[in-house]
């Protein structure tokens, strides 16, 4: 079991349109693996692969979860992931990232959405999710396409971060200036 290093911005692989996965079974699920610990280790609730440097459309989630007053994880790995459906309705919600340390962006996304995904096995499944889970897919699907939360915010707003991220960029080994 490895704890694979997060990529932070700058880096040039999360600004990649990741590829499709095609292999799968053994291979994705110790990626599987790799990714939840770096994901516990940074406290996050999901991780694409690109941020640990894969350029693929692979992406985890680790969703806490209360259930008759117990506390649980609801775990889902999405290859290949693709909204077939989206609300009209809007949701604002305060995100976080992994790849932006200690930036906090709200961000307007539909309030739920249909996803057309494959599993650890290439098995083809449908998720209809809403609540913190239609966030947290639609965050992490971003990522597959090259998309950061940063991106969504005003251009002002987006000069006034600037230095910021630049820290964060000149702090990262394998970064190249954005
Ligand atoms: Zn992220």
């Amino acid at each position: 079991m490895a704890e694979m290093q997060i990529r932070v911005y700058g880096d040039p692989v999360l600004r990649k349109v990741a590829e499709p996965v095609t292999e799968f079974g053994p291979k994705l699920e110790q990626l599987t693996v790799d990714m939840l610990q770096s994901m516990k280790g940074g406290d996050g609730i999901g991780l694409a692969a690109p941020q640990v440097g894969l350029s693929i459309r692979f992406l985890v989630i680790g969703l806490p979860v209360e259930e008759d007053g117990i506390e649980g994880i609801r775990l889902l790995t999405m290859a290949n992931p693709m909204i077939v459906e989206e609300s009209e309705e809007i949701a604002t919600c305060e995100e976080g990232c992994l790849s932006l340390p200690d930036i906090n962006i709200m961000v307007d996304r539909p309030e739920w959405v249909t996803v057309d995904y494959q599993d650890l096995q290439g098995n083809n499944l449908t998720l209809k999710a809403d609540g913190m889970l239609a966030v947290v897919v639609q965050h992490e699907m971003d990522h597959l396409d090259g998309v950061l939360i940063t991106d969504y915010l005003p251009a002002l707003k987006r000069t006034m971060m600037r230095s910021k991220l630049r820290r964060i960029s000149e702090q990262n080994p394998t970064s190249t200036q954005e």
